[in-house]
């Protein structure tokens, strides 16, 4: 394989393990036995119900998903969600409305999306810039909602929840696009739980949603067939052809995962390396400073300024351009916030999360403002 000699900070499409680009790379032009490619086989033949049904028990194994939770791999990504989510589960109660807590852009997204839908109630005050979770008792939740709709992590702004609403007894919606198996959670306080591959367990092209068997079959009339979880499940997935190719490599993250010690370890693992990071910007005087509160700081998407915390664009752009120069690629912000942003999924090591610290003390000795 030609050697990667950069780091990929990318925030999605990202870094997929190296393992598993060479596994992928090995069974390319022949799968296996069959003599053909992945891309070319049949959805319905053996062979890739093995890759999907092994993709699923592994995925069951490593998030100990319960049985009366059914496992959809789905087309669309998270914006097909965004749409997917209010189609199937406004109506599960009367008066087809859903609460949302709006934390960043991609939640504030899915709510103008269920708005097509149905009534949503912001839970949260509308906040001018996202850069902290208001405290509890400001949310204003509605006990008759069909569901409560939350981002676990928010990938522009890099603001993350760090524990899980209490929503009692309404079902919990959550979006875990970017930092799904980043840490164990209890999936049993979930009614819902969805994620798009292409940040930390894949490729695009395929959406993971988990969903609890009570909340299948009120989809509204105009739900499309494709995004109606009881006729996906009832067809395990394969009601039309799936995205066959990313669904392999999935499996094969999952497998990784599971190598590596599963979402135990890269609790850990993300927690040293978003630390490595968190500890050059704080012990920098000011000179690197994070717009987000330290209690919802991203592990998964460290964003960051430098010189204030409106940042300063001169040295923003000599940062990223110096970076650029060691390898280290797509450090910049998201084009709506500005600013750095370091994404750093489980395929990102230690070893690339300390060269970036090092960087990040380099470039400020070279360019101290005072
Ligand atoms: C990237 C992302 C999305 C959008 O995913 P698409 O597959 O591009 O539609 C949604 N939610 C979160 C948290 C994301 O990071």
């Amino acid at each position: 394989m030609a050697s990667r000699k950069v780091i990929n900070f990318a925030p999605g499409p990202a870094k997929l393990p190296e393992q598993v680009m060479k596994q992928a790379q090995d069974e390319f032009v022949s799968f296996g036995e069959s003599g053909i490619s992945v891309l070319e086989m049949s959805h319905r033949g053996s062979d890739f119900l093995d890759i999907i049904n092994t993709a699923e028990n592994n995925l069951r194994d490593l998030m100990n998903i319960p049985d009366n939770y059914k496992v959809l791999f789905l087309q669309g990504g998270g914006n097909g969600q965004f749409a997917a989510v209010p189609l199937n589960l406004m109506n599960f109660k009367p008066g087809c409305k859903a609460d949302y807590i709006v934390t960043g852009s991609w939640s504030a997204k899915a709510a103008k999306e269920a708005e097509k839908y149905g009534q949503v109630n912001y839970v949260l005050p509308n906040m001018k810039d996202y850069t902290s979770i208001p405290d509890v008792s400001e949310w204003k939740l509605d006990p008759e909602a069909s569901y409560v709709y939350y981002c676990d992590n928010e990938t522009v702004h890099g603001v993350e929840f760090h524990f899980i609403p209490d929503t009692n007894e309404v079902p919990l919606v959550v979006d875990m696009s970017s930092n799904i198996l980043s840490r164990p959670i209890d999936v049993t306080k979930f009614g819902l739980i969805y994620g798009g591959a292409q940040k930390n367990i894949g490729c695009a092209g395929v959406t993971v949603v988990i969903v609890r068997e009570d909340l299948l079959g009120h989809a509204q009339p105009i739900c499309p067939t494709i995004f109606d979880y009881r006729v996906q499940a009832g067809n395990s997935s394969l009601y039309n052809t799936p995205p066959t190719f990313s669904i392999y490599m999935m499996g094969l993250v999952f497998k990784w995962l599971v190598q590596q010690g599963g979402a135990h370890a890269m609790k850990d693992l993300s927690n040293e390396k978003s630390s490595i990071i968190y500890e050059v910007i704080d012990q920098s005087n000011g000179f690197y400073c994070v717009p987000v509160e330290p209690t919802a700081r991203s592990r998964m998407n460290i964003c960051f300024r430098i010189g204030s915390k409106d940042g300063n664009a001169t040295l923003e752009k000599l940062f990223i351009e110096g970076a650029a120069k060691k390898g280290m690629q797509s450090l910049k912000g998201h084009r709506s916030v500005g600013g750095i942003r370091a994404s750093v999924y489980n395929a990102i090591t230690i070893e690339e999360t300390q060269a970036l610290a090092t960087y990040m003390k380099e470039f400020k000795r070279q360019n101290h403002l005072n």
